[in-house]
């Protein structure tokens, strides 16, 4: 074999089993679709590659895909570090309560603790210090006290790294106000200006992404990360497997042939997210039939984690949504305290760049394409025209909460009859409470602030939701007939066939994921350390 282990995909499961399993001295080859991009490369104007697509990736390969289903939108990352390139930056632990249900009974907050915290450190977390607090905060913790609810209010965890001694004032915000540092996996940064581009790539490289400590990490103990490798099929050979890929073309201007390829190894780990692991698996069990045993609860139990925005306006208040790290804080009611239904609420934040960016697509000549329509649709009408900074005083009321976890996704034959493509059937019924929840703290928060809350028409008309924390699909279980891998993340029926991102995690955790998928990553890491020589 060519390889001890081959990963798919370097978000936050990839990147992480992949520099540990480095680490311990194993060949680790890392394919992924995407590309690698640095502050030089990052996409700014309207007609910049944003987009990610699998139907066309030879010209099509920008840094966010949006996969849209009928009731949902998910929009995931594709880029070596995954979803960690456009995030924002939360790192938080899902509590206690998370894993009461529906988890093997080998992972509990107990057992994950050890990597929760092995993440937080390698990723350098750290909160907004208490000289630099957002509007938005301020704003937060207005709302969490005027409720009654002051003591939920909670400063969050960020994967970017503060200079203590920043203040506001006058030229803050000047990238040469960005003290450099080289961190501790030997990789140069800068700190945070509170730039407010966090989901759109960080000038002065202060946020601690994983192209900045888990890839580079693995890279230094000798793991290979191959860029724009699109995986189709993993085959099972004497002793391992065959991962068949094409790799694209690199200049994404000139377009051009894909060129199929192959490599083996002992050990596959599949870490191509909630979606793309998924329909990975249903293509190798359902149309190559490479892999015909897989779990028939491959699919299964797919959840949005309970994420919704409810912008709200302030006529006598500047909210600042703009300036700042994307999200700084959550008030806090996992505890089922409001109306039965576990969430919390944070406060949200549009890139600055974002208010250009739909101003130009609504006099542009990609008006009709449908990402130039959803981000009209979602964001035109908080345009105020007379501001340095447009969304001035708007505040995305975010949250995300326990939602029921009941979607599913297959392959379905598409409406010409030409290909199968992914499907996700979500019954809403059982995640509406969930919701509603979310929707009645954000109209209390924003109406007890002075402000005037818009639920958005997509939700309260057609109950139409968008996510960015797809969980699901291969879900971990003790058997076939409740997981598609075990609590190590092993395929049910394919030994030394692993995955090990957002698609193995079986429940909605309510709070923002990537560090849980991190922790599992970790844990699954550290086993197969242990178990695979
Ligand atoms: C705008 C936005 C903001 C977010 N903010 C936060 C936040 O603040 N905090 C938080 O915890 N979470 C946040 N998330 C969610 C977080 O990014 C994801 O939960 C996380 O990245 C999922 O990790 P993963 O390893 O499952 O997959 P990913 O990180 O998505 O990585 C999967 C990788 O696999 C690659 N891939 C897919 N298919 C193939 C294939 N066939 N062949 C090769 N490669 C493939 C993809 O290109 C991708 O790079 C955010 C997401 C978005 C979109
Ligand atoms: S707020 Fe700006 S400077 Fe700070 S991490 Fe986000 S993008 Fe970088």
């Amino acid at each position: 074999m060519a390889f001890d282990i081959i990963i798919i995909g370097s978000g936050f499961g990839g990147a992480i089993t992949g520099c540990r399993l480095a680490e311990a001295g194993y060949k680790v080859l890392i394919l992924e679709r995407g590309r690698r991009w640095d502050k030089t490369t990052y996409p700014r104007k309207p007609e910049d590659n944003w987009v990610w697509s699998n139907e066309h990736p030879e010209t099509k390969n920008g840094w966010i895909e949006l996969h849209t289903f009928r009731h949902m939108t998910v929009a995931q990352g594709a880029a070596v570090g995954g979803g960690s390139l456009i995030y924002a930056n939360i790192s938080c632990e899902a509590p206690r309560s998370a894993f009461a249900n529906g988890w093997p009974q080998e992972v509990t907050y107990d057992e994950l603790k050890p990597h929760y915290d092995t993440v937080a450190k390698f990723m350098n977390v750290q909160s907004v210090p208490d000289n630099q607090w957002t509007e938005r905060m301020k704003l937060m913790k207005d709302g969490a006290t005027a409720i009654g609810h002051g003591d939920r209010f909670k400063k969050l965890e960020l994967a970017v790294t503060f200079d203590p001694n920043w203040k506001y004032g006058p030229g803050c915000h000047d990238a040469a106000q960005s003290k450099p540092f080289t961190n501790a996996q030997g990789v140069a940064q800068g700190t945070c200006v509170h730039l407010g581009n966090c989901d759109i790539g960080c000038e002065v490289d202060a946020r601690n992404t994983l192209d900045r400590n888990y890839i580079p990490w693995a890279e230094k103990h000798g793991a290979e990360v191959r860029e724009l490798h699109l995986v189709n099929n993993i085959e099972p050979v004497d002793g391992g497997y065959t991962v068949h890929f094409d790799r694209l073309p690199s200049d994404r201007k000139v377009g051009g042939q894909r060129i199929a390829g192959s490599e083996t190894a002992r050990i596959v780990i599949v870490a191509a997210s909630s979606l793309g692991s998924t329909e990975l698996l249903l293509r190798c069990r359902d149309i190559t039939r490479s892999l015909p045993n897989l779990s028939p609860f491959l699919g299964h139990d797919w959840s949005s984690n309970g994420d919704f925005l409810t912008p709200a306006f302030y006529s006598g208040r500047e909210v600042l949504p703009s300036t700042g790290p994307t999200i700084t804080s959550a008030i806090d009611f996992l505890d089922r305290s409001q109306d039965g239904e576990s969430f919390w609420i944070e406060d949200g934040g549009f890139p600055a760049l974002l208010a250009d960016y739909v101003k130009g697509l609504k006099s542009g000549a990609n008006a009709e394409s449908l990402w130039a329509k959803l981000l009209i649709d979602s964001f035109g009408h908080m345009l105020r025209d007379d501001n340095a900074q447009p969304f001035a005083n708007v505040m995305p009321w975010f949250a995300q909460g326990v939602d029921a976890a009941n979607g599913v996704l297959s392959l379905k034959q598409d409406i010409l009859g030409s290909k199968q493509s992914l499907s996700l059937d979500w019954d809403i019924e059982k995640s509406k409470p969930a919701i509603e929840a979310i929707v009645s703290m954000h109209k209390r928060l924003a109406e007890a602030t002075g402000g005037k809350p818009v639920v958005p028409p997509t939700w309260s008309v057609l109950n139409y939701l968008v996510t960015p924390h797809p969980l699901g699909g291969c879900c971990m279980g003790s058997s076939p007939a409740d997981g598609v891998v075990n609590h190590a993340g092993e395929a049910f029926g394919y030994k030394n066939l692993y995955v090990a991102d957002a698609a193995i995690i079986p429940e909605a955790l309510g709070v923002n994921p990537s560090r849980t998928i991190g922790a599992l990553a970790e844990r699954i890491a550290a086993i197969l350390r242990t178990e695979a020589r």
